[in-house]
């Protein structure tokens, strides 16, 4: 098993709206395959459903990175 710095989580990111997530699988850290658009819980950064699919773990939510206004540099 390989170890992930904190920034290979920044390697593919996806947005939904103005939230930023890793296009990581939160459970082994694979690329996944992301949809286009995801449901957002009402003024929350979690995902209401499964928006993702990794090839070991089928459908999962990919982790909730920033805001888009809080991380531009
Ligand atoms: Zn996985």
């Amino acid at each position: 098993m390989q170890d992930y710095e904190a920034e290979g989580w920044w390697a593919h990111t996806v947005s939904y709206g103005d939230g930023v997530y890793s296009a990581r699988c939160p459970e082994c850290a694979r690329f996944v395959k992301t949809d286009e658009t995801a449901k957002r819980l009402f003024e929350s950064a979690d995902l209401a459903e499964d928006n993702a699919t990794c090839r070991k773990h089928g459908r999962v939510k990919t982790p909730f990175l920033c805001w888009a206004s809080d991380c531009q540099t």
